[in-house]
């Protein structure tokens, strides 16, 4: 740290090393900086007082500058990429700062920032989760509408989309972006939520014209409209922005992409937040990865696959064509029982993907090249097995690339190159004569010298003639001065000791000359070898994308046709027009957890639009209303079904209101979180949606939920005429069935066997006939009198509302409803009172209670 030292000068300034650092530091002020000093990577100041708290490693003070002593704390460089990973994970991100001058004495070593690690643009192995995909989205908005343009670095996806504003929860479920880029003036109270890091920049940088430009030239187009990309695009500014983040975090390269995907919202089917939660599609409720769908169904032998199954379960396609060739494949997969080597087969196979992007970004380590070429030897034993049909013959072919990238990899790679370029023994011998040679005379240059020993004697007749070296004079012949008459004339004289004389010849110079540098030199040029690698690998990354997405696709699909087959899945039918019927489907996640799952059908036609499921708690409602969903949305991603039969007509959305979610970061209340999602099922809902509703209007007192239960039930039946699925324990609400044709009871039951409820879980046609809530209550241990008291009650008011009568003006038996207002104190205090026990005393006291409660 001798570069530090403050000067002793009397009006404190910086000394010349914080200077640089200053100078560096403030280009990111918003991200640690990690600053090479010789071994290790140092944080100064306030970045080195929060990694010493985030890594819990030693904070100390080096010296002084401008008067004041300053904090640090380090890594060491051998071991940062783990400090990196962990910080990463915490959201921050890190500039890293590497010594690219020669140390000359005069001065601070140069340096120079060569990458940033953000959360949004890691391609690292170390850094990056195997089965999620690593996202970096820019947005912009305007007047209600918002432009989208996410990337991922690791597998080059790039896609923009227009959508309207109040999408933004959505999609952020959607893509869950590592981190999220937007113009420092946009709205940010909207962000409150986002899990993500939130990076503002200044809003020139999303600039459409000056995005275009880059777009254009990065992609080598006249304009963009190859990508059906359309002028006045909102989303073309975030696109800019993101490509010129990515380039200035990756120290100016930029990675291969697959070019741009114009995204709309009507190619999937659409899943709003909640419903993405709800579903349990690759998070439970509670935030953990299992049990899920994605959890159950990810029998991927690669990172790959497992990333692009979770993209399928969160984008169920909407054009029958493509769910077909899906479904087709699995069938074929089936028909061939060749799933299984499918697997085996791609258990030898790599990251591909992300091999492919770090060769892009020239940041690809030997043993990248190394697998990469153990996985394209591996794919001919990958295509051996695949069935024979056209979809799997396009999928052979993108899985058969160039045979020249695995000539040259295996030309140029040892077959188990060391972990790290800068300690050689990586690039194979036998690539580079040069590099032959250099390794040569390091491993031969012993027995050159013995043999140039005994040459040398034989020639001179000096017995006593030795080859050596030293550091200080090299390599030279020593011959003591009783033979010096005999030191033949192509001797030259190198150094003279006491009793001898030191020689050199120009053969040994030669190879003197080769054999000092031939360490550093082979790993020079060892380094120049890989990087010409790298630049020679280039022109082929299409080739290696497109074998990339062929491996995730083969993998997926031979996941879903394996869990298909041991799950007992059928291949889901589409129909035109509005029809759903499923018949024994079962929930795909429960029916994996228990012994006996009771399968059920589930009906929906044109006629009959809205089924009202009732029935005790536990009873199996919340199962049956997810299994529906997630039958329709596995069938749309193009999966087989658990299921008998399932017929799917047109569909468009699906919508879920299930459970009470708090959102108390959020600062909205249960009840608020309910009424708003059920605001945006109302608003949205069409007739080709399929609604999930349990137990809406729970959340607020009995009267209020029954009326809002019952009029939201109304305008969905009128005005969306959405397949709606809906769960409730107000039992009025079945007498919707009289008034709407299209509406139909279910429900399910449970029977009283001696002490205990037996649920059937099965779904039958009716209303619910009886509420096993007294019965639970009594299982449940509440005292015997309070359960008595229940079934009392309970009689009297089944009485008043049969009295009521069941016509279709639901309020008409309010006689119903006036039961459960809260009873009077004074009821409460004389409930349990019995005149004839009182002392005098006693009826004294209460009387005095009653008026005080009066
Ligand atoms: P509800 O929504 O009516 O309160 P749930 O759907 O939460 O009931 O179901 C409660 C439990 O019953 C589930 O956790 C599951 O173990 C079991 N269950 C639900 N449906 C079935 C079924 N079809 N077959 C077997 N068990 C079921």
């Amino acid at each position: 740290m001798a570069e530090n030292k403050s000067s002793a000068s009397a009006k404190p300034t910086h000394t010349p090393f914080m200077q640089q650092y200053l100078r560096l530091k403030s280009d990111h002020p918003d991200k640690l900086l990690f600053y090479r000093m010789g071994d290790f990577y140092e944080l100064f100041f306030d970045d080195a007082v929060r990694a010493a708290k985030l890594l819990d490693i030693t904070l100390t003070t080096r010296g002084q500058t401008a008067g004041e002593p300053i904090r640090m704390a380090g890594v060491p460089y051998h071991a940062a990429e783990q400090y990196l990973a962990r910080l990463v994970k915490m959201g921050e991100s890190v500039a890293i700062c590497e010594q690219v001058g020669e140390v000359t004495g005069k001065g601070p070593v140069e340096r120079k920032v060569m990458r940033v690690v953000t959360p949004g643009t890691l391609t690292d192995t170390a850094l990056l989760d195997v089965k999620t995909e690593n996202r970096l989205l820019a947005l912009s908005f305007s007047r209600g509408k918002m432009g989208m343009a996410w990337l991922s670095l690791a597998s080059g996806d790039f896609a923009l989309m227009d959508t309207t504003a109040d999408k933004l929860a959505s999609e952020l479920e959607r893509l869950r972006p590592a981190e999220i880029l937007i113009a420092d003036d946009a709205g940010l109270a909207l962000f409150d939520q986002a899990t993500a890091v939130l990076r503002k920049l200044p809003p020139w940088q999303f600039e459409a014209a000056a995005a275009v430009r880059n777009l254009s030239r990065h992609f080598e187009t006249h304009d963009l409209a190859g990508f059906g990309v359309t002028e006045g695009m909102l989303s073309l500014g975030p696109a800019g922005a993101l490509l010129e983040y990515v380039r200035s975090t990756q120290g100016g390269a930029l990675p291969v992409l697959a070019g741009l995907r114009c995204e709309s919202q009507s190619q999937y089917i659409e899943l709003d937040a909640a419903t993405r939660r709800n579903l349990e599609i690759t998070e439970t409720i509670r935030g953990e990865s299992s049990p899920t769908l994605f959890s159950l169904l990810d029998q991927c032998a690669t990172g790959m696959g497992s990333r692009l199954l979770r993209h399928w379960l969160h984008h169920p396609l909407r054009s029958s064509s493509k769910i077909m060739q899906r479904q087709n494949a699995i069938a074929a997969l089936l028909a061939t029982a060749s799933f299984d080597a499918i697997h085996t087969a791609l258990d030898c196979v790599a990251d591909v993907e992300r091999i492919t992007a770090r060769i892009a970004l020239s940041s690809a380590r030997p043993r990248d090249l190394s697998s990469l070429r153990d996985s394209l030897a591996a794919l001919p034993a990958l295509i051996a097995v695949l069935p024979q049909d056209d979809f799997f013959a396009s999928l052979a072919k993108a899985l058969s690339p160039d045979a020249q990238i695995l000539a040259l990899l295996t030309a140029a790679i040892q077959a188990e190159p060391s972990v790290v370029l800068r300690e050689g023994g990586v690039i194979a011998d036998g690539y580079s004569s040069e590099l032959d040679e250099l390794r040569m005379i390091q491993t031969h240059g012993g027995e050159f010298l013995l043999e140039l020993e005994a040459r040398e004697r034989e020639r001179t007749g000096i017995p006593t003639l030795r080859v050596e070296y030293n550091r200080v004079a090299g390599y030279f012949i020593e011959i003591t001065n009783s033979y010096a008459g005999a030191v033949p004339d192509d001797y030259r004289r190198r150094q003279t000791m006491k009793n001898a004389e030191r020689y050199i010849t120009p053969e040994l110079k030669l190879f003197e000359d080769k054999a000092l540098s031939a360490k550093e030199r082979s790993l020079v040029l060892e380094k120049a070898l890989y990087d010409d690698l790298l630049q020679r690998l280039q022109p082929f990354l299409g080739a290696l994308r497109l074998a990339a997405q062929a491996l995730a696709t083969a993998d997926v699909l031979a996941s879903l046709a394996d869990r298909a087959e041991r799950g007992n899945y059928i291949a889901p039918q589409f129909v035109e027009g509005q029809f759903l019927h499923i018949e024994a489907g079962r929930h795909p996640v429960v029916e994996a957890q228990i012994d006996d799952f009771i399968p059920n059908s589930v009906d929906f036609s044109v006629a009959r639009k809205l089924l009202l499921i009732t029935g005790p708690n536990m009873g199996g409602k919340s199962t049956y209303m997810r299994q529906v969903a997630l039958i329709v949305l596995l069938a749309h991603v193009g999966s087989f079904v658990p299921a008998q039969s399932a017929t799917i007509g047109k569909l468009d959305r699906i919508f879920t209101r299930i459970g009470a979610s708090d959102d108390l970061a959020g600062g909205r209340s249960t009840f608020m979180v309910e009424m708003t999602e059920t605001a945006n099922i109302l608003n949205n809902a069409s007739e080709n949606s399929l609604v999930l509703m349990d137990e809406v209007g729970r959340g607020t007192s009995t009267f209020d939920g029954l009326a809002l239960a019952w009029s939201i039930a109304k305008s969905l039946i009128e005005k969306n005429r959405a397949y709606t699925l809906f769960a409730t324990h107000y039992f009025e609400l079945t007498r919707l069935a009289q008034e709407y044709p299209v509406v139909a009871n279910v429900h399910l039951d449970a029977v009283e066997h001696k002490d205990r409820i037996v649920f059937l879980h099965a779904v039958q046609e009716g209303p619910a006939s009886q509420s096993y809530g007294v019965a639970v209550a009594q299982l449940a241990g509440v005292p015997k009198d309070v359960v008595r008291q229940a079934r009392k009650k309970l009689l009297e008011l089944e009485s008043n509302s049969v009295q009521g009568g069941m016509q279709g003006d639901l309020f008409a038996t309010a006689s119903i409803m006036q039961i459960e207002p809260e009873p009077h104190p004074l009821q409460d205090a004389l409930a349990g009172v019995d005149p004839d026990e009182l002392t005098a005393r006693e009826a004294h006291d209460l009387l005095y209670r009653l008026c005080a409660l009066l």
